[in-house]
């Protein structure tokens, strides 16, 4: 589990941040009321964030922020002082944030603070910058805040990144660089990637407001002039991740069904369309099948709709489980699911639908009070393709519905 230390000699404070954090995130709190405290618990764990009071018993000039760094620690200073130097020398310093404690919602902006940084781990962000000081410099800023950092040089450079590492969030490129300048590289960017998959943010020194214009026009999310204080850059580089992560939420949740997480029938059609399409030039075999199980409703007029839920869900997993990664397992409504196998021969798409036809066959589900259920399925699967997708399913709806006049609990193909 990750730690946090609190390192604060005002103790009610230091308790009243300790319980928010216990009660909204998942972490270990240690809290130190003096620097020599602080030693001794810097020496014991290793820590993912230290918040630190600049102004301790036996260290008030701030001391222990030094000591913290030298140690490697990530930090936020916790501090009554607004005085405008001193902020700006510890933000020089390698610091996360600085927090001024007699602010309003302090503890709610260190729990959002937290929750960023550790949603920041999940992010890597390309850095495209021809100048090596640059490079670094905001390699250190952007890891101080949790992210991964690549760096390249140059605008070809990049775009060799992003097709080697397709799970990047952001670019942040400069706008003056040799052989592909921050604008063509914008460009061509946004030729294969959209803003709901990659945000770019543009750094330019340039004064010229066409350029900042220019780099919105060609598909930048967001600017930055030099220089910039750490803190803009901070906030800029987190409200893009954020606003990417929420476009994200909803997309998933457009593409999903509530109940099982598997995709829904909105984008089943979408996005196997597409598939469909390829597979039909290239020649390449696929398997469409439709999945019904039997006798549904008696299991929810005999243990209620909840255990019908659960019986939904069990057999979701099995689906997921006996197919593979690239294959496209699909809600359509109640019990009925659609599910696409990719780049298969005929005969291996019947022994998978007869193994997992099998597999739910032996399976049970625990009803809510306690009584084990056992369900069965029926199977219509379309090996030999039609001439569209939407007739292919309803063929595959077609052999569904012959293998529940013929019996149930059976694999019926073309
Ligand atoms: P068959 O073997 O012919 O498929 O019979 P069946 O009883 O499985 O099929 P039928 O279409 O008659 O009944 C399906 C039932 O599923 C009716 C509906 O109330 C129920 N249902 C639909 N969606 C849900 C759901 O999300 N959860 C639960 N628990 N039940 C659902
Ligand atoms: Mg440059
Ligand atoms: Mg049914």
């Amino acid at each position: 589990m990750q730690r946090i230390l609190i390192v604060e000699d005002n103790k009610t404070l230091a308790k009243l941040i300790t319980k928010k954090i216990v009660a909204e995130l998942n972490i270990e709190i240690d809290v130190a009321y003096s620097l020599l405290e602080a030693k001794l618990f810097l020496k014991r764990h290793d820590y993912f964030l230290t918040l630190l009071d600049l102004n301790l018993p036996d260290a008030p000039n701030g001391e222990i922020v030094d000591y913290a760094l030298s140690k490697n620690n990530k930090i936020i200073v916790l501090s009554a002082n607004v005085d405008k130097d001193l902020r700006k020398e510890l933000l020089n310093k390698n610091i996360v944030d600085y927090v001024n404690k007699s602010g309003v919602n302090v503890i709610n902006y260190i729990i959002n603070t937290i929750k960023r940084l550790q949603k920041n781990q999940n992010h890597t962000i390309l850095v495209v910058d021809d100048s090596m000081v640059f490079r670094k410099q905001m390699k250190n800023m952007l890891e101080n805040l949790f992210y991964k950092v690549i760096t390249v040089a140059h605008g070809e450079e990049a775009l060799g990144m992003l097709k080697s590492h397709p799970d990047l969030s952001l670019v942040l490129t400069d706008y003056f660089m040799p052989v592909m300048d921050g604008l063509k590289l914008t460009a061509a960017i946004r030729e294969t990637h959209n803003k709901n998959d990659i945000c770019i943010i543009a750094i330019s020194s340039n004064t010229d407001d066409e350029v900042n214009a220019m780099f919105l026009k060609n598909g930048a999310n967001d600017y930055i002039n030099k220089p910039f204080s750490k803190e803009e850059f901070s906030c800029r580089v987190n409200n893009s991740i954020e606003a990417l992560e929420n476009i994200q939420i909803i997309t998933n949740h457009a593409n999903r069904d509530f109940l099982t997480g598997l995709y829904n029938r909105r984008y089943f059609f979408k996005n196997v369309q597409t598939y469909f399409n390829t597979a039909l030039e290239s020649g390449e075999n696929f398997a469409i099948a439709m999945v019904d199980i039997d006798h549904f409703k008696k299991i929810n007029d005999t243990y209620g709709h909840d255990t019908g839920d659960k019986a939904i869900v069990n057999l979701s997993e099995i689906l997921r489980a006996n197919t593979g990664q690239n294959d496209i397992v699909a809600r359509f409504g109640g019990e009925e699911f659609c599910i696409i196998l990719k780049d298969i021969k005929p005969k291996n798409a019947v022994d998978v639908f007869e193994k997992l036809r099998a597999n739910v066959q032996n399976s049970v589900t625990i009803s809510d009070k306690n009584v084990e259920i056992r369900f069965t399925i029926s199977i219509g699967l379309v090996t030999q393709h039609e001439d569209t997708l939407d007739e292919t399913v309803n063929q595959a709806d077609m052999l569904l519905y012959e293998a529940k006049q013929s019996g149930r609990n059976k694999v019926l193909s073309n």
